[in-house]
């Protein structure tokens, strides 16, 4: 058809598509920001939502002290350790001391010393049993520890089991959240894929043409590419349903279009020449003149071949003679290319055909 519109009009329909496809680019920017922001409908949830508040900060708090309490009984126990160790030191060193002596004694065979020999000995019973106090802290200390740390760990396991029983119910809440965030962007775009399907059917070929093609683009990328960052595992399912179901209704209603217009021609091919020249527009018949197909039947013609003058498929004339200066011209021209007079002959009185010669 391009080929046989006015230079203007060609440019003034670029400009046209231009405007479809501006307007379509600010919808998708709307639309984008539109199902964008949607998710900010539902509040962020976190795993302390799904938890007895009240067990679970006992159950931090009895970490924290108990981790606390392990750490005092080590520090304790380094304590007590150390004084095991000097006490241990002091035991040696006297029991040397003591054998040293004792030695001596059995030398120097002096039994006046037996009191001192008692003395001596009850001195190291005493660090004996001092050494035995500082052990009995230690294990005291150690016992502590081991009890601090078997506490955190219990605990530790107690929560981690909350926080097991939470994450589940997270992970359920999460994928309700989702479906229904899908579903109201399913609820906004799929709307807009009908319209633009109403619009296509019945309003494509308006004054406004430009406006509906910008809508249909618009519709078809918030459906088919805007929503794919936003699908659950499932929502594959619904875009490739829909896109069945629409490739369906278009092949249908092209099928459709197909056999009615075939149906049409081979009516329009019944009827008498004059009414069927009458029926096409100019602007359709010099673009399929230009393709060079009948502009009746559209099968091909030789159309530069000067001994054809009529369709040899449908018989509609395609070429005749000028009735003011016989000159053999295309019968879908408005005015003869020769003498310039008025092609169109039944409908215009002889008065007025002629021009300027
Ligand atoms: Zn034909
Ligand atoms: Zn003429």
């Amino acid at each position: 058809m391009s080929k046989t519109l006015r230079l203007t009009e060609k440019w003034m329909r670029r400009g046209l598509w231009l405007v479809a496809i501006v307007f379509a680019g600010f919808l998708i920017g709307l639309g984008g920001t539109l199902v964008g922001d949607l998710p900010k409908v539902e509040k962020q949830l976190s795993l302390d939502d799904f938890m007895d508040r009240a067990a679970s900060t006992a159950l931090r708090n009895g970490i924290k002290n108990a981790d606390r309490a392990a750490q005092e009984a080590d520090d304790a126990l380094a304590q007590a350790q150390l004084k095991r160790q000097v006490a241990q030191a002091d035991t040696r060193a006297a029991r040397e001391t003591f054998n040293n002596w004792l030695a001596t004694r059995r030398a120097t065979q002096l039994s006046d010393q037996d009191a001192e020999l008692l003395a001596r000995t009850r001195a190291l019973d005493a660090l004996k049993d001092r050494e035995r106090t500082a052990g009995a802290a230690v294990e005291v200390e150690q016992q502590a520890a081991l009890d601090a740390r078997q506490r955190a760990a219990h605990e530790r396991r107690r929560l981690a089991e909350m926080e097991q029983a939470a994450q589940q119910a997270l992970n359920a809440e999460r994928r309700r959240v989702e479906l229904r965030v899908f579903l109201y962007r399913l609820a906004l775009t799929l709307p807009l894929l009908v319209l633009a399907g109403w619009l296509l059917m019945k309003k494509r070929k308006t004054t406004w043409w430009p406006f509906v093609w910008g809508f249909i683009f618009f519709a078809l990328f918030a459906f088919f590419v805007e929503l794919v960052p936003y699908l659950p595992s499932y929502g594959g399912y619904v875009r490739y349903v829909v896109g069945i179901v629409v490739t369906v209704l278009v092949g249908r209603q092209a099928i459709v279009s197909l056999n009615r217009y075939l149906e049409r021609q081979k009516l329009a091919e019944q009827l008498p020449d004059a009414q069927r020249r009458e029926e096409l527009s100019y602007d359709t018949a010099l673009a399929r003149l230009s393709k060079g197909v009948c502009p009746g039947c559209e099968r091909p013609v030789d159309l530069k071949n000067p001994e054809i003058d009529f369709c040899p498929h449908c018989g509609i004339g395609l070429f005749d003679h000028c009735q003011a200066c016989s000159r053999r011209k295309s019968a879908f021209a408005k005015f003869c290319h020769a003498c310039g007079a008025s092609g169109e002959r039944p409908r215009l009185p002889p008065a007025t055909v002629g021009g300027p010669a």
